[in-house]
């Protein structure tokens, strides 16, 4: 069922943004658990219960970031061209349509802040740590960025750390702010092995663990939808950066040009006031 495709123009000004990204889920792991139950809460937002089958717009993180954020997020996996929900000014942009949401800056972080957004990252993988010049470009994009050592990739409780500072930012945030929240979970990424009950440390990541990590996020993710709806009217996208190799084809991690890793999940919908 291919997804609905709000006008944008109607969209920004009038309801707060979400955007989070399920650093590293591969496509195939996460059709596969909404078809089996395994994710119910994310399946119940999903259009027909499925996921949109996607093509990454970089094969890792910083890469797909650096494109989102200009505006080019994961494609339709069919050929286009596909009209895009966000998009910056420029001459000849064939995806640009008339529900496309045009920001004069360079970036949609500085458009949305430029059309009166208050524009918060927090962060999760390695290149949002700030921990260097590099980790801080992608957050730099925000006039407000977090993150701990608790919503990296060790933490086996990342989410939920990163939902109690998104449920903080919210609480501090006048009501009647337009605002937009971006999550980058870093609970799929490797490692993620502690997350798959049994496992060890020496037998490391797997499938099935990966599959196990979306299961841990999917437990607690209502209650972000639920902190950004509570504040008013809201669309959410979520979506995965890159896939992972597990070994396919001999193929492990990303940063390459596998299947598993440029083929990813996405979604977006209105989010309903709990
Ligand atoms: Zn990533």
């Amino acid at each position: 069922m291919p997804l609905t495709e709000p006008d944008m123009n109607e969209v920004v000004g009038s309801h707060d943004l979400l955007l989070i990204t399920l650093d590293t889920l591969r496509y195939d792991v996460a059709a596969e658990l909404a078809a089996t139950g395994r994710t119910p809460r994310l399946a119940s937002r999903l259009p027909g219960g499925v996921w949109d089958e996607r093509h990454a717009p970089g094969n890792f993180t910083y890469a797909s970031h650096q494109a989102m954020f200009a505006g080019f997020l994961p494609t339709p996996a069919a050929p286009g061209p596909h009209r895009r929900l966000f998009a910056a000014r420029f001459a000849g942009s064939e995806t640009t349509a008339a529900g496309t949401y045009v920001f004069e800056t360079p970036d949609l972080v500085s458009g949305l802040a430029a059309a009166g957004y208050h524009t918060v990252c927090v962060g999760g993988v390695g290149f949002f740590d700030k921990r260097g010049p590099l980790g801080s470009v992608l957050p730099g994009y925000f006039q407000e960025s977090h993150w701990e050592p608790e919503f990296g990739v060790p933490s086996p409780t990342s989410f939920e750390a990163q939902i109690d500072r998104a449920e903080q930012v919210i609480a501090g945030l006048a009501p009647g702010r337009r605002l937009f929240l971006f999550v980058n979970v870093s609970a799929l990424h490797q490692p993620n092995w502690f997350h798959l009950p049994g496992a060890t440390r020496e037998a490391g990541d797997s499938r099935a663990s990966h599959a196990a990590a979306l299961e841990y996020v999917d437990r607690h993710i209502d209650r972000l939808f639920d902190a950004v709806s509570g504040r008013g009217p809201a669309f959410a996208i979520v979506c995965s950066d890159h896939g992972t190799a597990y070994g396919d084809d001999g193929y492990t991690g990303h940063r390459l040009g596998h299947q598993a890793v440029w083929t990813v999940p996405y979604t977006h919908f209105f989010l309903e006031a709990p």
